[in-house]
This record gives structure tokens, sequence and C-alpha cells, in this order.
């Protein structure tokens, strides 16, 4: 059965037709979009997939009850790449999601619906997931703000995991101002999330800075490999930093391509233990048909995942694929934890590229290469910000990344502040 998009940019897979009702709360009047991984009470949980046709959520993921107390408005459940995986939308079992901004681009990925129902102006904010950059690069391509808080701050139930140790959920508004006020809201311990970090572990370093003006550090050597605009732009908002008083420091940052391979092993190696509940017979409907739920239930990049998942676990062969990524990725953390004693924040590109033609990146390992700036802060576990700072020639909206030390959301919140203020002057 072919799926009809519910609005021009195929960014909703389920929507909530009735009026919002009148609510009362801090964010009152302030409609949400989910995406299609989370659980939203009574509406379909599809994940971007056949497997799960006929599953409906029992329950309301933990972010999403306490939004609907604070009195948002859920406006529906919105398109995805198959499970997240995929950086452009287009690998959903729905038809892929087009880019509002940019005729004929992909919105970026997974979280493209999320993305394109804000940029779109169907719905003020969304929330995504973000396991390697799927909040911050769908950001990047329309021109929004996407937020990943710290791993372990915002609580995962209801959330379907894919990577569960680099599984977040993150947030997608127009302004920062917006994805502040939803941040209060959803931040804190939950009991229903065993990952979910106790109150005395978070707060360690909500003072933001040591002292004094924030310092930022910077890599030429990340930078150069972008495109030469966005390169430039960074550039530029690093001009308006300094003569804003801003001390700019270089900084040594991990080699990208490494660790882009050490996170598709990991990510990979999770996943492929995450989706094996997933074998017809648990979820939705397909219990007479087992066979088929497996072979025809998942889309390409899903079986591609889950083969890259069993080569890289499997005994005698893979287990020492899976150790060395783990090895790998726990140098990355430590690089960022020295990087974070001597600067505040580090600035980097949130893509090497702005928006790409939807069917571009065919080849999988092309596709891959947009999540080489995004997946240090997923492996360090570290909170990151896109913030849209202009357009490049053709008018495709650039990303600028900001990362900060573990738990320091508030430097970060505070410095896409002022990014909005220089941006405004310049
Ligand atoms: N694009 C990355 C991937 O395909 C990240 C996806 C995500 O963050 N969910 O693995």
């Amino acid at each position: 059965m072919t799926f009809q998009p519910l609005d021009r940019y195929n960014a909703f897979l389920h929507r909530d037709e009735r009026e919002p009702v009148e609510s009362s709360g801090r964010l009152s009047g302030l409609t949400v979009a989910v995406k299609d991984n989370i659980h939203v009470k009574d509406m379909p949980l599809t994940c971007g997939s056949r497997i799960l046709d006929g599953y409906t959520a029992p329950f309301d993921a933990t972010i999403v009850a306490r939004l609907r107390s604070a009195g948002a408005w859920i406006t529906g459940k919105t398109n995805l790449d198959e499970f997240g995986f995929g950086s452009s939308g287009e690998h959903s079992a729905f038809g892929a999601t087009k880019n509002p901004v940019c005729d004929g681009m992909v919105p970026g990925g997974s979280s493209s619906g999320s993305a394109a129902a804000v940029a779109g102006g169907l719905t003020d904010t969304a929330l995504g997931s973000d396991t390697g950059g799927s909040v911050r690069q769908p950001a990047a391509f329309c021109g929004l703000v996407g937020f990943c808080p710290s791993w372990g701050r915002l609580s995962r139930y209801g959330l379907t995991a894919f990577a569960s140790s680099l599984d977040r959920i993150g947030l997608l508004a127009r302004d920062l101002e917006t994805v502040r006020r939803l941040f209060d809201i959803v931040d804190g311990p939950d009991p229903l999330d065993a990952t979910s970090l106790a109150a005395h572990e978070r707060n360690y370093k909500s003072d933001g800075t040591r002292s004094g003006r924030p310092v930022i550090g910077f890599s030429e050597s990340w930078n150069r490999t972008a495109q030469p605009e966005i390169g430039e732009a960074l550039r530029c908002f690093l001009d308006g930093l300094r003569s804003a008083g801003y001390p700019v420091r270089a900084v040594s940052l991990p080699d990208p391509d490494d660790a882009l391979a050490v996170y598709h092993v990991i990510a990979a190696s999770e996943a492929m233990s995450n989706l094996q509940r997933f074998d017809g017979l648990r979820y939705g409907r397909r219990a007479d048909d087992i066979v088929t739920a497996r072979s025809e239930g998942f889309g390409r990049e899903v079986k591609r995942r889950l083969l890259m998942g069993a080569w890289c676990t499997s005994e005698g062969l893979g287990d020492d694929r899976y150790r060395t990524a783990a090895i790998g990725r726990h140098a990355i953390s430590r690089r960022m934890d020295s990087i974070f004693a001597d600067v505040d924040l580090v600035v980097t590109p949130t893509t090497p590229t702005t928006a790409f033609p939807l069917g571009e990146r065919a080849r999988p390992t092309q596709m891959y290469r947009s999540d080489r700036f995004t997946v240090t802060a997923s492996l360090a576990g570290i909170p990151a910000l896109s913030m849209p700072w202009g357009t490049d020639r053709d008018g495709k909206p650039v990303g600028i990344q900001l990362m900060a030390g573990r738990f320091n959301e508030k430097i970060l919140l505070d410095m896409g502040a002022v990014l909005e203020q220089v941006r405004a002057k310049g």
C-alpha cells in the first residue's frame, strides 16, 4: 500500500487534526511535532518502517508527558529515515521528506520530518533523536536551531532505541529562545529511564564558564575540509567573536574520519542488538506473516546496518572490531575532555556541505560522510548545538556547531544567544 503524503514536504506521517485545546502552563500555545520513533499515546508509531505497521503507542514518552503538562500541543508524528539510519530523510518506507527552504534538496536526516515541519511553518517546534547528528544536521540543512543536550540529560523513556550508548533526544525550533523554553521543561531526572542522570550528577557545571569571557576553541583542519563558503562563514563568526572580546584559541580536535569509522562500528553493533525485537511477532500486525515481515519489513539501509552489526560482533572475527572501536571512542572522549580543560566551547561547521540534491548520495559511504562533524560529540556524550548562520551562494542555509564539556548546556545556550546577536549586527 503506498502512503499518501499529508503535507507538501512529506514531513508528517500522522497528524492530529483536532483544534488545539486551550491550555495553561509555561508552554501554553506552543505546538510540538514528535519524531515517529518517540511514543505519543494513542498515535501510531512506525519508526519510518513497514515492520511496525499497525502498532499504536500505548503510552507517552516521559518528554512528551512533560511537554503536555506544561501546556504544549502535540501536532503529530514526523517522518524519518527508517529507525534513524540516514542523513537525508530518503530512507523512509513512507517516501522522502523535502526541504522546505531549498527546492529539490534533502532536509537532512534522520529527523527529516521534524526539521521540515518546523522550517515549513507546520509546527512551532519539534522533537528529534540524535545518535550521530540526526537533530543537528537537519537543523543545519533547514536553517534551524538544533540542540542535543549531554547523553543522560533528557529522558529516553519512550524513545525507540537505535544505538543505546549514543542515542539522545534533541530539540528543534526556529530560534534559540524557543529551544531554551522547551529544554527548561523537559530537562530533569526520570525514574523510568535507568540511564537518566540523577539530580546531583547533572548540576556540577551549571554555572557555565570559569570566570570572565568564555574561551573559544577552533580547528582550522576541520574547517578546511568543509565547503569553502561554510569555512568562510565560520571564520566570519569567529571574527565577530574576537571583536566582541572573546579569546579564540586553536585546538587539535580528533580526526573526523577516525570518529566516523568508530561511530559506524559502535552504532551498527548496538543497532543489531536493539532491532532483534522487531521480528514481526511482538509489535504490529504481521504475526501471521513473519516471513514477509522479515524480508519486506525492513528497507535496504536497515538490512545493511544489521549485516554490518552482525559482522562487527561475530565471535572470533568481529568482537575485536567492537573492542577496537570502544578503545577509539575512549580516546576521542579523553581528547575532548582535555580540550575542554583549556577552552569553554569549540566551534565547528555542523556539516561538510549545505543541503544536497534529493537522490544525489546513493552510495552509502558518501551519505555517511555527511556526519563527519557531528559524530565526535555523539561519541563523547557532550552537548552540541547547531545554529543557522547565513546561506551559501545558492541560498542554502549554513549551520555552525557549538560543543561544550559534559553537562555544560548553559554555556552552549548562552553562546547560542551571543551568535544570534552577532548575526543580527553582521
Ligand atoms: N546519520 C547517522 C547515521 O545514519 C546518524 C543517525 C542518527 O543520528 N540517528 O547513523
